[in-house]
């Protein structure tokens, strides 16, 4: 268990605002994974069918443990049906140098009941649902941003048709998860001019730098992602409150980890995993700062079991950081708001509802 604050911590650096747990989720279906997998899915469609499972399960563990998150969406998985999507593309669309990284030539089912792994409208009605849980955006077309060949004109297109999908199912969206980490800062205003507030900057380190493909996966920079995960390699990565508020007016709610998926391999190591979790969220608590952990709906499509009795020993350290030391759990719109305006009533507010 994590020491209070000393007065000599608390002296020295004033805390102002308490600690903060964000949580988001790129919810993107086949629509992510599409240059990686077959249509049907190949080797991941236990994974990607598995999604209709996992989103009820960590909804009901959110609910629980009174856990806000951000789901930022492909605009794609909006959609119930062929006619749905359709009606939505625009007329703009990105001129990847690689074309396999443009989804517009793929041929998607009729509807979600036939085609489970390109449609998703039943599942974003049921986050929608849930207290607490904000809908944010992961692009219309799970938008490479760094790729050659895209310009700002597609980008601005692209983003667009989600917020026109988002909105015809009543969400307004404040929040985007750049694709694949891809984050371009000659876009902040495209994301200012449309109301977005808030996106999930990288964490800090190497192995985390944004880039495009061939840089962001090379053999290097994945170990190092791997062996920073049970031992730490770049620091806790929690941000100060300071941080995520920008003179431009965005606000980066940045990564702090990513969640990795249950290997039954490393199972032996999951305690150390855990244990650098566990102390980064504490850090958190105690430096009054921001530990924000991501991953995908569809890390948790095999070993259900396995992954969310991890993610619930996280929570339990979140709960007990929220008693001992007044952490927030918050969406990234929620972060926000409080870097913005330096207060976190309303938030608190919320939580009071969701206990009722
Ligand atoms: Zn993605």
């Amino acid at each position: 268990v994590a020491p209070l604050p000393t007065r000599e911590e608390r002296g020295t650096r004033p805390v102002l605002r308490p600690g903060a747990f964000v949580c988001s989720l790129d919810f993107e279906l086949l629509w992510g994974v599409r240059d990686l997998h077959p249509a049907d899915g190949g080797r991941y469609r236990e994974n990607l069918l598995g999604v209709r499972r996992a989103i009820p399960a960590m909804l009901e563990l959110f609910e629980r443990h009174r856990i806000h998150a951000t789901w930022a969406t492909v605009g794609f998985v909006f959609a119930g049906s062929r006619e749905e999507l359709l009606a939505y593309w625009p007329r703009e669309r990105p001129g990847y140098d690689d074309p396999r990284l443009s989804p517009y030539g793929d041929r998607p089912g009729r509807d979600e009941r036939e085609d489970p792994l390109h449609y998703g409208a039943s599942l974003v009605d049921r986050i929608r649902a849930h207290p607490g849980q904000e809908i944010g955006t992961h692009t219309f077309s799970h938008y490479y941003c760094l790729e050659p060949g895209q310009t700002r004109a597609t980008f601005a297109a692209d983003l667009d048709a989600a917020i026109r999908i988002a909105a015809s199912r009543g969400v307004r969206l404040r929040s985007i998860v750049f694709p694949r980490n891809q984050v371009n800062e000659a876009y902040a205003g495209v994301l200012r001019e449309r109301g977005i507030v808030a996106f999930r900057g990288n964490q800090p380190g190497w192995p985390y730098r944004a880039g495009d493909r061939g840089e962001a996966n090379g053999r290097a920079r994945r170990a190092a992602r791997l062996v920073d995960a049970y031992l730490p390699a770049t620091g806790p990565g929690v941000a100060g409150w300071d941080e995520v508020r920008r003179a431009d007016g965005l606000c980066d709610v940045r990564a702090s980890a990513f969640l990795r998926p249950h290997q039954p391999a490393l199972r032996r190591l999951d305690g150390l995993r855990l244990a650098r979790l566990s102390s980064a969220v504490r850090l958190a608590a105690r430096a009054g700062r921001v530990f924000h952990l991501w991953w995908h709906p569809h890390n948790f499509g095999r070993h259900l079991e396995a992954n969310l009795s991890f993610l619930e020993a996280i929570l339990r350290v979140v709960a007990e950081c929220r008693e001992r030391l007044g952490m927030l759990s918050l969406s990234m719109g929620e972060a926000a708001a409080v870097a913005v305006t330096g207060r976190e009533e309303g938030v608190r507010g919320s939580e009071r509802g969701l206990r009722a």
